[in-house]
C-alpha cells in the first residue's frame, strides 16, 4: 500500500492511533495545536509547518516572503487557538549551491514577522539538501480560558469567517496576515466555542470543526464572502491557503459581534451550527438547499 492509497488524513489518524500520551498533554495530535500543562493560568501550545520548494513555494517567488509565510502559517495556527506567539525555532534544508542572498532575504522575512507579532527566533538546524526546505515549529501560550479547540461547536451556533475566501494562491498565500489580533479580540470578548484556520480550504476546515465537534452545519452561498481573485464560487469554498479564521460562537452574541468588530478585517456570518445528522448543507442563491462534502486540498 502507498501513502496516496491512505491519504493525508488517514495516514495522520494511523500515527494518533499509535501514540500513548502522558497526562501533561490536554490536546495532541487534532487541532491547530498541541495544548499542553504549563502553568496554573495557562496552557502552553505547540505547532509546526514545513515549505517544500516546489510545491509550497517555487524558486522564482520572493526570499523575503516564503520567509514571512514559514512562520506566519504556525502564527496563524496559535491564533486559531485563542493564544498568543512566542518562541520558535527554524530548521532549513538548502543546496549548497543556493546564493546567499536567497538566505539572508528568506530570513529577513521570518524575521518581520517575527517582529511584528513579537516572536522570538530562538534555534532551529540547517542541513543540505536537494530542495529548499523550511520548518518551523513554534510555542505559544494561551489563558485557559481562551483555549479555543475545534471540538467546541454547539448546535443552533453562528458561524463565521474573516476576511475573504478562495483563490489565495494567485496572490495572498505568500503575503497574507495571520489573524492573531483578531483571534484575541474575539477570545477576550465573545465566547468562541470552535475555531480554525482555514489552511486546507473553507469546507475542509470548515468539516473539520464539524467532525471533531460532532455537529452539522448550514451554510448560505449569498453570505459566503469569496475573493475577487477566485475563479468560481464552487472553487473558491475548496481552494487551500486561506489562512482566514472559521469560528463558531452562541447565536445571541452574533449581533454585539457584528456591532462590536473594528478591524479593516471584514467579517461574514455565513450560516448555523445544527444536528450532527443533518450533515453539511448549502442554501444556493436560489434558495435551494443542497447537501455538500466538506472535501479540500489533502497532499496526497
Ligand atoms: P494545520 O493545517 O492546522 O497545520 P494539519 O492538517 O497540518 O493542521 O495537521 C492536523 C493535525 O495533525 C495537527 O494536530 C498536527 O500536529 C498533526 N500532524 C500532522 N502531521 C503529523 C505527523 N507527521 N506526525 C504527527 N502529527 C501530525
Ligand atoms: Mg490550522
Amino acid at each position: 500500500m502507498k501513502l496516496k492509497d491512505l491519504g493525508e488524513f488517514n495516514f495522520i489518524n494511523r500515527i494518533n492511533r499509535a501514540i500513548k500520551l502522558s497526562g501533561r498533554v490536554i490536546k495532541g495530535i487534532g487541532d491547530d495545536a498541541a495544548v499542553l500543562r504549563y502553568t496554573k493560568d495557562k496552557y502552553m501550545l505547540f505547532t509546526a509547518d514545513m515549505l517544500v520548494e516546489g510545491k509550497h513555494f517555487h524558486k522564482c517567488d520572493k526570499a523575503v516572503l516564503v520567509g514571512k509565510k514559514a512562520l506566519s502559517c504556525n502564527i496563524s495556527d496559535i491564533a486559531a487557538m485563542g493564544g498568543s506567539p512566542k518562541f520558535a525555532v527554524i530548521s532549513v534544508g538548502f543546496p549548497g549551491s543556493l546564493d546567499l542572498k536567497y538566505a539572508d532575504e528568506l530570513y529577513k522575512g521570518i524575521r518581520k514577522s517575527a517582529d511584528s507579532f513579537k516572536v522570538d527566533l530562538v534555534g532551529g538546524d540547517t542541513v543540505g539538501s536537494g530542495k529548499i526546505i523550511i520548518n518551523i515549529a513554534l510555542i505559544g501560550e494561551v489563558e485557559k480560558e481562551n483555549l479555543t479547540l475545534r471540538s467546541g461547536a454547539k448546535e443552533n451556533d453562528a458561524i463565521f469567517v474573516t476576511g475573504n475566501i478562495g483563490g489565495s494562491i494567485k496572490l495572498k498565500h505568500l503575503n497574507f496576515t495571520p489573524r492573531l489580533e483578531e483571534a484575541r479580540f474575539l477570545v477576550k470578548n465573545f465566547k468562541i466555542n470552535s475555531m480554525i484556520d482555514a489552511s486546507d480550504g473553507f469546507l475542509a476546515d470548515l468539516g473539520h470543526i464539524l467532525e471533531e465537534s460532532d455537529k452539522g452545519a448550514a451554510i448560505l452561498e449569498k453570505a459566503i464572502p469569496v475573493s475577487k481573485n477566485a475563479s468560481r464560487f464552487d472553487s473558491a469554498i475548496r481552494d487551500g491557503e486561506d489562512f482566514e479564521l472559521i469560528f463558531t460562537l452562541p447565536e445571541r452574541q452574533a449581533d454585539r459581534l457584528e456591532n462590536a468588530w473594528l478591524f479593516k478585517t471584514r467579517l461574514s456570518r455565513i450560516g448555523q451550527i445544527c444536528n450532527g445528522r443533518e450533515g453539511l448543507s448549502l442554501v444556493r442563491k436560489s434558495g435551494k438547499s443542497e447537501k455538500i462534502k466538506p472535501a479540500g486540498f489533502t497532499h496526497f
